[in-house]
């Protein structure tokens, strides 16, 4: 049961532009386009929160976040969420360039427990060829999980390049590199409370 795209978020398309002026000073200059705003998240975060809490109504729920990206989309949907959930969290490292995986993953920081029995859902940042989840959901499957979902704040749709079945998105955006909410380039911009893509000075550049 992959998505249903009509309650799929989409960045609003009215309202693109550079970084809001509350935002930290240090980032100056280096965005090139908000693609989702802070306010957008937020909202759409709370309507997967709803989502998930019906699914699993009376059952109590295991989140495993994917380190480092999915820490904001972690912190945020679990204190949304009314049903009670334990946390977990796995490092993987996709071997490949920077910016394309190649399906070869390496574990960095596996999960601390078993989750053999357990209602599983698997919090990630944002699905690009599809590849590191694929990998992820093969391996976590394995270890005999009662249920196993899915949800992925981002979602480049033109980028997936393997059939991966993921139950909730927030949002479906084009397939530029973007950072912020969780989202780094070279280990910066994590910070950022919007998501957008760097301007080509920036890239060229390299962090500050
Ligand atoms: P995939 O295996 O789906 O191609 O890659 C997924 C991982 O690549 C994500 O978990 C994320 O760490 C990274 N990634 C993919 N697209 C982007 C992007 O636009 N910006 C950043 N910062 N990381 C991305």
């Amino acid at each position: 049961d992959s998505a249903d795209q009509s309650t799929t978020g989409s960045p609003d398309q009215s309202k693109p532009g550079s970084a809001p002026a509350d935002t930290p000073p240090w980032h100056d200059g280096d965005i090139g386009e908000v693609l989702v705003s802070e306010e957008e998240i937020a909202t759409r975060i709370a309507a997967l929160a709803a989502q998930v809490d019906a699914d699993y109504a009376g059952r109590e729920l295991l989140l495993v976040g994917v380190l480092k990206g999915a820490v904001m989309v972690m912190a945020d949907l679990s204190r949304a969420l009314r049903t009670p959930v334990t946390m977990e969290f796995m490092a993987v490292s996709s071997y490949g360039s920077a910016s394309s995986s190649s399906g070869v993953v390496r574990i960095l920081k596996d999960l601390d427990r078993s989750i053999e029995g357990r209602d599983v859902l698997v919090v990630e940042d944002i699905i690009d060829s599809g590849l590191t989840l694929s990998w992820l959901l093969k391996n976590l499957r394995s270890r005999n999980p009662g249920s196993l979902e899915v949800l992925a704040l981002f979602r480049k749709p033109e980028a997936i390049t393997v059939d991966v079945d993921v139950r909730y998105v927030g949002f479906d955006i084009p397939s530029a590199f973007v950072v912020g909410y969780g989202l780094d380039y070279a280990e910066h911009y994590r910070t950022l409370p919007f998501v957008g893509t760097l301007t080509p000075e920036a890239i060229a550049r390299g962090p500050r």
